[in-house]
């Protein structure tokens, strides 16, 4: 099914890459093209350009060319400053988005714009914090719970508070290692400041901040983002979509959701379907309005809402150069600054909506919390007025599109477990029958399939392979972010791809009713990832490291996904990257990576390029993690 599937969205983009060099559209392969080689010195991480003495490159290969830099930093310190500059901007981005929708919470009223609207999750973690409930208004507990999440990014004393979540195991490595985060903005200005010249001069200490800092994404700016998503626009629950660019409708105005918070996007939702904006949609000649998400955001509005899916990172351009969209939306992170001048080619809108990622030559239409409905409208007026100057010449929708089921929370997952406890023998709502079944073998493992698309890989390509051998062989697969979108449009997010597992995860699929790949939502969401594996682990009383699971990042690109990465092994579970970092300038930090790592965490970094070896790979160590555990 995906073969042929896989075979037919490529068509599709291929004429649209077809259109593109018609119409006179430039697309990121042109510019590609144009960088002609990459630097082999910011390849391979030798380049430092941290201070005014520099730029300086030092040799990869040891006693050839300057060893090096002016003030005598080593290729292993230059690589492993590059490496922590990188963990600690993708930090930065999770968290910043985080402390947003905290903000959010903490202005959430009972006839506001922003309501709570998972009163039981909130209550849960008002609980876990310590936070009084008795007799309280809800809004008045809700306030004191993101009073309490916004100090997490730059309290003085203590550690993060999510970190109790983990299992005590693991809280225990991290203690001994002391790479327990304190707060999140101080993890990253500690980097920052131990990374500028003349600081931190040893490989292993940089690595070791970076997990400190990491650790502060996944355990504290992500988890705060996805858990505080859930409370106020709702948790996620199964639901029915479609994915692709055959999402798109030539009788409608297309509106496409681009970035990743959704605090606007969630709005964009509920003003499109204003009875005000239905209206207008309609005189300007339109059927109605298509909403379509892009990347992280269109992760977030499809599991809450079922939103169509109209691709992953790759295809933002694409999207533009079907000539149907009247306006792409984008808040920050991930957007090409290249879609303005792609958007002026045709009659596209390219709107920008925050402060934080404003880009020359897009239509600048600020995006206000404190009155989100209205600037919401206002942002989507300006994407139906523009039908009107949609040339139907320029028009070509190709017909890729696929089912999909989305909306699989933790939350979402344990009530589908439910579905095969006897309630007089063992307790519902908990992962039991999740470990029971690896337990037993019938799955082998669990792997979280994760990260973006990158030009050095073909699109989807091994985001697909892998998926496919993984649940051939009775790995269940959960995914996230731009590997999930690729997942939805290959048909793998359908009850029907259990066709393509297993036998054991087929059974398992059957029985639970459940797609073998399971979307878990946006990059922030793979704090869900983390929660379900530490709630698999404390229910075996055994550490993450234990357990036959991995995480893989087939085609990422984005310093994100290095924080995201770095986490995930600091989290004990071992991470395949299938584009290799820029650190193969340092034999000590591939060393550190690889190898030496897997002492501290019990995990460490595999990498491989070639799909294939990659899955097999991932099998292997599942198989030797089960040996271990004599299961
Ligand atoms: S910090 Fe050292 S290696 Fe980096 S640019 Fe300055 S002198 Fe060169
Ligand atoms: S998976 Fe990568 S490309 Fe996609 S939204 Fe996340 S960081 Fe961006």
């Amino acid at each position: 099914m995906s073969d042929q599937f896989i075979s037919i969205y490529q068509s599709g983009e291929e004429q649209l890459l077809e259109k593109a060099v018609k119409d006179g559209a430039e697309t990121m392969w042109d510019r590609k093209a144009a960088q002609k080689t990459p630097c082999g010195f910011g390849e391979k991480g030798v380049c430092c350009r941290i201070c005014a003495m520099g730029p300086c490159r030092v040799s990869p290969v040891a006693g050839k060319g300057a060893q090096k830099g002016i003030c005598g930093a080593t290729a292993d310190v230059i690589v492993a400053r590059n490496y922590a500059r990188m963990v600690a901007a993708g930090t930065a981005a999770h968290s910043d988005h985080a402390r947003d929708i905290a903000h959010i919470l903490h202005m959430a009223s009972r006839d506001g714009n922003y309501k709570v609207r998972d009163e039981k999750k909130l209550m849960s973690l008002a609980k876990e914090w310590g936070v009084n409930t008795e007799n309280r208004d809800i809004y008045e507990i809700a306030h004191e719970v993101a009073e309490i999440a916004l100090n997490e990014f730059g309290k003085p004393f203590g550690t993060l508070k999510f970190l109790e979540r983990a299992p005590e195991l693991r809280q225990k490595v991290w203690e001994d290692l002391q790479i327990k985060p304190r707060a999140i903005d101080r993890e990253i200005a500690t980097i920052l400041h131990s990374t500028h010249v003349g600081c931190t001069g040893d490989a292993e200490s940089l690595v070791h901040m970076s997990m400190r800092t990491s650790l502060a994404d996944g355990w504290g700016g992500s988890m705060i983002g996805t858990e505080f998503s859930d409370i106020i626009f709702g948790t996620p629950v199964p639901r029915e979509t479609e994915a692709n660019l055959g999402v798109l409708d030539e009788k409608q105005v297309n509106i496409i959701l681009h970035g990743h918070e959704p605090s606007l996007s969630e709005m964009i939702v509920m003003a499109s379907l204003d009875p005000e904006m239905q209206k207008l949609a309609k005189e300007v000649g339109a059927e109605g309005i298509n909403l379509a998400g892009m990347c992280c955001t269109g992760n977030e509005v499809t599991m809450r809402h079922g939103v169509k899916i109209a691709g992953n990172f790759y295809q933002q351009e694409m999207a533009i150069l079907t000539g149907a969209v009247e306006a792409i939306i984008v808040d920050v992170q991930c957007i090409f600054p290249a879609l303005a001048k792609l958007s002026d080619c045709y009659h596209t809108k390219f709107i920008t909506t925050s402060p934080k990622a404003k880009i020359t030559g897009a239509t600048h239409i600020e995006f206000h919390e404190d009155n989100a409905m209205e600037s919401a409208k206002n942002i989507v007026k300006e994407a139906i007025e523009n039908f009107k100057n949609r040339k139907n010449e320029k028009v070509f929708i190709p017909e890729i599109k696929s089912n999909a089921v989305v909306g699989y929370s933790v939350e979402a997952v344990i009530k589908q477990l439910d579905k095969v406890v006897n309630p007089h023998i063992d307790p519902m709502g908990t992962v039991k029958p999740l470990a029971d079944v690896i337990k037993a073998g019938v799955l082998r493992g669990a792997v979280g399939i994760v990260g973006c698309n990158n030009p050095k890989s073909k699109h989807d390509y091994s985001h697909i392979e892998i998926m496919k051998k993984l649940i051939a062989n009775d790995v269940i697969v959960v995914t996230t972010g731009c590997a999930a979108q690729a997942a939805a449009k290959a048909g793998l997010l359908t009850k029907d791809a259990r066709k393509l597992a297993g036998q054991g995860l087929a059974t398992v699929c059957e029985l639970v009713d459940i797609p073998p790949v399971l979307h878990m939502g946006s990059c922030v969401d793979i704090s869900r990832i983390l929660t379900i594996v530490g709630e698999v682990a404390k229910h075996l009383g055994i550490d993450n490291s234990d357990l036959p699971v991995a995480g893989i990042a087939p085609e990422w690109m984005s310093e994100k996904a290095v924080a995201i990465a770095t986490y995930v092994i600091s989290s004990g579970i071992d991470t395949f990257l299938g584009i290799t970092p820029p650190v193969t300038g340092s034999d000590e930090v591939v060393d550190i990576l690889t190898n030496r790592v897997e002492n501290m965490t019990g995990a460490k970094f595999f990498i491989e390029e070639d799909p294939h070896a990659l899955a097999d790979k991932v099998l292997g160590r599942i198989e030797e993690k089960r040996q271990k555990l004599g299961i």
